[in-house]
């Protein structure tokens, strides 16, 4: 027993729970959650997953006061923060998503036999099955729709600039839209089918292009610009919406 006591007093003691405390940002009031971590060395703040509010990874021993401070001095960042932040769309019956860039309804038929529907007149997507594998199905169905597109897309540009690549892969990538490995493995984010057709070209031609200069120099931009006329507005577009495309999950 006294063992046991003398071994668990020089086990560091646990952590304290986090605390949530209301946090005024200008007429804002917005939830701030401070965790204390045992590895953090400083204060870092990120934004809520459901993007309501904060979080703040503090030191183990960090006071509070201290915390708050933190919070203070980083009003600016977090009011930029607020507004940048991205409305998540959930995948459900009636929920509007964009397609190539055109705002969609999605509409469970509630059968349990078919495939999934695109009717682009009416804008609609048809999702057949049972309303919990509904995000699924569609999520798949716009996969397959992206592998094609991008397919369409590299297949022109491959043509087009004497390239050749040897497989193309369509995942959920966060950080790059796309990229080209040296032995001619194209690799795409499948959500480049929400964006307007042109983005989806863009990145198709600045992948190809990677296939002849697997670099960015000036030849490099030649390339890409000479059969791809509409880069510039794709890569403008990218910077300023591209963060929405992950907003659809
Ligand atoms: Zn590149």
């Amino acid at each position: 027993m006294r063992l046991l006591r003398a071994f668990s007093a020089r086990k560091a003691s646990p952590l304290p729970p986090p605390v949530t405390e209301q946090f005024l940002l200008e007429d804002q009031q917005v939830t701030m959650t401070f965790k204390r971590h045992a590895a953090a060395r400083r204060f870092t703040l990120r934004l809520s997953r459901d993007g309501s509010g904060f979080v703040m990874t503090m030191p183990r021993r960090a006071s509070m006061d201290a915390a708050r401070d933190f919070a203070r001095i980083s009003e600016s960042w977090m009011r930029k923060a607020l507004v940048k932040r991205i409305a998540k769309v959930e995948i459900a019956d009636g929920a509007v998503i964009v397609l190539r860039g055109v705002e969609h309804t999605i509409a469970a038929t509630g059968k349990s036999r078919g495939l999934v529907v695109h009717d682009a007149e009416s804008r609609l997507i048809h999702v057949p099955g049972q309303p919990a594998h509904l995000k699924r199905r569609l999520t798949d169905w716009l996969k397959a729709e992206a592998a094609h597109d991008l397919d369409v897309a590299s297949t022109k540009y491959a043509k087009a600039m004497e390239a050749k690549f040897r497989k193309l892969n369509v995942r959920d990538q966060k950080s790059r839209w796309g990229s080209c490995s040296s032995d001619g493995v194209l690799s795409y984010s499948w959500r480049l089918v929400l964006a307007p057709a042109f983005v989806l070209d863009y990145v198709a031609a600045h992948e190809v292009a990677h296939l002849r200069e697997m670099n960015h120099s000036t030849r490099f931009w030649r390339l890409v610009l000479k059969h791809c006329p509409d880069s510039r507005n794709a890569k403008t577009w990218l910077k300023l919406y591209g963060s929405k495309l992950h907003a659809l999950g």
